[in-house]
């Protein structure tokens, strides 16, 4: 994490965009506050795989407490809301299939 004061120039003008300030201020404590999770990433095989909302890495089990590769804290409220990423497919096929728009 970067020294409060590397955050500004010389002329005390912000050198970082407001948003990382206040992202990583907020990061630091964070680990131990749940993160929920809001993405998760299904296979072609139609498994399931939760994404970290920190790391980005692959949860392995569901409902875990805790990210295996990064330790953030993990919340599962609403995971059925997750968005639902496809890799290497674009999903189930719906039985009528939309034109392209242009
Ligand atoms: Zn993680």
């Amino acid at each position: 994490m970067k020294s409060k004061y590397d955050w500004f120039d010389d002329n005390w003008n912000p050198d970082v965009k407001l948003s990382t300030i206040i992202h990583e201020l907020l990061l630091s404590p964070t680990y131990r506050w749940p993160m929920r999770i809001t993405e998760v990433h299904i296979y072609k095989d139609e498994s399931t795989c939760a994404q970290c909302p920190r790391c980005k890495g692959s949860i392995e089990y569901e409902y875990q407490f805790f990210c295996g590769r990064c330790w953030q804290r993990l919340d599962w409220f609403r995971f059925e809301d997750a968005r639902e990423i496809y890799i290497g497919w674009s999903g189930p096929k719906d039985d009528e299939e939309d034109d392209e728009v242009d």
